[in-house]
């Protein structure tokens, strides 16, 4: 009795889960989530909803991604746990084909990269890497990732993680693998790294970036097809950062940016000013939830931006970076 009935009373019925239409879309642009972690996300609803009505990744994603009002196009899948779980190939391969996307996934593309997160950076192995390189000749694998350095928890020691980064460049530089980079309060070493292992043509996602903007504008300058990863964190009134960044990128069009959940987490804020009778009680973010970020982004860049605008700039990216 009482502490888990409690807890659950906080949570909302699933049913809002599914969103309502963002009021200022027309649902003519399509959401792209370029980087999202299912399984986690998943994970994140079962422990919510025990007795939840979807009882599959599958049937949450198409439950709720593509009965939202706003229709998902396509996701990119993050992999970065050690040792690999293999359950990635199972998901990668129900998308191989359009009529396994259409049955699986309702239609949606499923993509997804693979690296090692930063945080294990300590339990990267030779036979880590053995499964990595083997998901890399996934004809679904749009990229190496994630993978970079955070002093900010400092899970694993740096040199650790420096090496680990080095290590994983070099194999995706090798097989030609666009690069998810996971970068937080390591900046110098984060650049010094790129720019040593990396070529300036290369495209690189930066993603979830919450530092300076002068270390954006340093790399934006450095590789001219790398983007900027914006997620529900830009409309946090603790993280002034990425504000910041938008207004600068919005100076020197195109408007280098791509839109991510990072999901479970990160809910973006403004989602409540649309559900205000649920106000900080979703009890995890997902991909429809993007349209609310890219509000934002076009509220941060003024002028003759609106949300669909925003999608339609952060999508042609994301073609152009992961092909997708
Ligand atoms: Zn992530």
């Amino acid at each position: 009795m009482g502490k888990n009935n409690k807890k659950k009373l906080q949570v909302p019925h699933e049913s809002h889960l599914l969103l309502p239409a963002h009021p200022s879309c027309s649902g003519s642009e399509q959401i792209v989530d370029t980087h999202t972690h299912l399984v986690s996300t998943f994970s994140s609803y079962q422990s919510k909803y025990r007795e939840g009505r979807y009882g599959s990744i599958f049937d949450f994603v198409k439950g709720i991604y593509t009965q939202s009002r706003h229709k998902v196009e396509a996701i990119v899948d993050v992999w970065c746990e050690a040792p690999v779980q293999k359950v990635w190939k199972e998901l990668a391969d129900s998308a191989l084909t359009a009529e396994g996307r259409r049955d699986n996934w309702g239609g949606i593309e499923y993509w997804f990269v693979m690296g090692m997160s930063l945080h294990e950076a300590k339990l990267y192995t030779d036979d880590v890497e053995k499964d990595i390189l083997d998901a890399m000749t996934h004809p679904r694998c749009v990229g190496w990732g994630e993978i970079g350095l955070d002093y900010h928890y400092d899970n694993s020691p740096r040199e650790i993680q420096q090496d680990v980064l080095r290590r994983q460049l070099r194999h995706a530089v090798r097989l030609g693998k666009p690069l998810t980079i996971h970068t937080r309060e390591a900046e110098g070493d984060t650049e010094r790294i790129l720019k040593e292992e990396v070529p300036k043509d290369y495209r690189i996602h930066i993603h979830c970036f919450t530092d300076s903007p002068e270390f954006a504008q340093r790399l934006l300058d450095h590789f001219p097809n790398l983007y900027i990863g914006i997620t529900g964190v830009i409309t946090y009134s603790t993280n002034l950062n990425t504000s910041a960044v938008i207004r600068h990128l919005s100076s020197t069009p195109p408007l280098r940016i791509l839109l991510e959940t990072d999901a479970p987490f990160m809910i973006p804020a403004n989602l409540y000013s649309s559900l205000p009778a649920l106000k900080g009680k979703l009890p995890l973010c997902h991909t429809a939830m993007i349209p609310w970020t890219a509000e934002f982004v076009a509220g941060v860049v003024g002028e003759g931006w609106d949300t669909e605008k925003v999608m339609k700039e952060a999508n042609e990216n994301a073609k152009k970076m992961y092909g997708v």
